[in-house]
């Protein structure tokens, strides 16, 4: 059986409540243990679609098979400094994965290791 998803797609310059004058409004933490990844307005919100690795993978998958979704809304993050507590994954092509640098909950986004920027996958965090 597969997990509910939300599927909602963000509308181009629909206003959200977590996010103000284009950044996150509120602490961005894992949802899992509740450890700051991002302070109050610093990162970017941006819409862009990419496949990520789920965070909880199905135990029947087949061997070596990896379950993705695509996600749609990220927080932008230009310089992993601006970043409270983050962990690094593996290496995927030219991505490293994010994960909570407590619990190791992840991915939780991806750094792309051309541009050196990081992208944190809003349904896959909680607001505070
Ligand atoms: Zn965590």
């Amino acid at each position: 059986m597969s997990e509910v998803e939300n599927k909602v797609v963000p509308v181009e310059g629909e206003e959200k409540d977590y996010v103000e004058d284009g950044k996150n409004k509120l602490i961005v933490k894992c949802k899992f243990c509740g450890s700051k990844i991002l302070d109050k307005k610093s990162a970017k919100y941006m819409t862009l679609e990419k496949e990520l690795p789920l965070m909880q993978q199905d135990n029947n998958r087949k061997e070596g098979e990896i379950q993705n979704e695509a996600v749609n809304e990220f927080y932008h993050v230009e310089n992993m400094y601006t970043f409270e507590n983050i962990g690094f994954t593996h290496t995927v092509a030219n991505c490293k994965y994010l994960s909570c640098a407590d619990c190791d909950a992840g991915p939780v986004g991806y750094y792309d290791m051309d541009t050196k920027h990081s992208y944190v996958a809003i349904s896959r965090i909680v607001h505070a």
